[in-house]
C-alpha cells in the first residue's frame, strides 16, 4: 500500500470515481460524506492525505480544516474547491491546507498533487508542537515536563524525543525499530530492552495507573500506539 487516504465529499458519483483511480494507484482509499463524519474518521484512523471538499453538510471542509489543525493533526490536506472559490482558496491555505484543485479536475492532476504532498510529508520531520495537551494532561517539550493533575514531572531529553515522535506518530504503531532509528540513530544500538524501560518510565508520569495503560500502549511483538489526544 502506498498510503491511507481519507476522502471527504458528499458526492457519492465523484468518491466512487476517485476510489476506482486511487485503488488502481494502490492507495488505501476510505471516505466520509459529511464534515463530522470526516472529522472523526480523519482523527480515529490516522489517514496519510485527506481529500477534502469544501461545501459539506454539518461541518464545512474549512472547518473540518482549521478543527484539525486545532488538535496538533499535521496530515497534508488537499482542498476540493468548486470553480470560481476564489475566496474558499486563500482561506483554506490560510487556516493550514497543503494545496487545492478545482474542480473539474483531472485524476492526472490530482494524482500529481497527491504524490508531491505524501512525498513532502515523508521528506520533513514531522514537528511536534512545544506544548501538546490532551485530557488533564499537557506536556511541554520547551521546558522538558509532564503536568498532570497537579503534579508535575521532569522528562529526559531522551524521554521529550521519544513524546514528541509519539506525538507526530499518535494513532500509529511505532515500533521498537522506528524508535531505534529516529531517536538512538542506527549506530548506537541499545537493547529493545532499553527502549522499554525508557518507555516504562515514560507511563510513570503519563499514566493515571502505569499498571493499566491508557495512553501509551504496548502492541504486542511490535511497539507501541500512542493514544493521548487521538
Ligand atoms: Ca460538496
Amino acid at each position: 500500500m502506498r498510503g491511507k487516504i481519507l476522502i471527504v465529499e458528499d458526492e457519492k458519483e465523484l468518491i466512487n470515481g476517485l476510489k476506482l483511480n486511487l485503488d488502481l494507484e494502490g492507495y488505501e482509499v476510505i471516505s466520509a460524506l459529511d464534515g463530522a463524519e470526516g472529522l472523526s474518521r480523519a482523527l480515529a484512523e490516522a489517514p496519510d492525505l485527506i481529500l477534502l471538499d469544501i461545501m459539506l453538510p454539518k461541518k464545512d471542509g474549512l472547518e473540518v480544516c482549521r478543527e484539525l489543525r486545532k488538535r496538533n493533526v499535521t496530515t497534508p490536506i488537499i482542498m476540493l474547491t468548486a470553480k470560481g472559490d476564489e475566496v474558499d482558496k486563500v482561506v483554506g491555505l490560510e487556516i493550514g491546507a497543503d494545496d487545492y484543485v478545482s474542480k473539474p479536475f483531472s485524476m492526472r492532476e490530482l494524482l500529481a498533487r497527491i504524490k508531491a504532498q505524501l512525498r513532502r510529508d515523508n521528506r520533513k520531520e514531522r514537528r511536534a508542537p512545544s506544548v501538546y495537551r490532551f485530557d488533564d494532561v499537557e506536556i511541554d517539550f520547551i521546558h522538558f515536563k509532564i503536568r498532570r493533575k497537579g503534579r508535575v514531572f521532569d522528562l529526559t531529553s531522551l524521554e521529550v524525543a521519544i513524546l514528541k515522535y509519539f506525538v507526530a506518530h499518535k494513532g500509529e504503531v511505532v515500533t521498537r525499530d522506528d524508535l531505534l532509528g529516529r531517536i538512538w540513530g542506527h549506530e548506537k544500538y541499545p537493547s529493545t530492552r532499553t527502549i522499554d524501560n525508557h518507555v516504562l518510565k515514560l507511563r510513570k508520569k503519563i499514566e493515571d495507573d502505569p499498571g493499566e495503560a491508557r495512553v501509551i500502549f504496548s502492541i504486542y511483538g511490535e511497539g507501541y500506539r500512542f493514544m493521548g489526544g487521538v
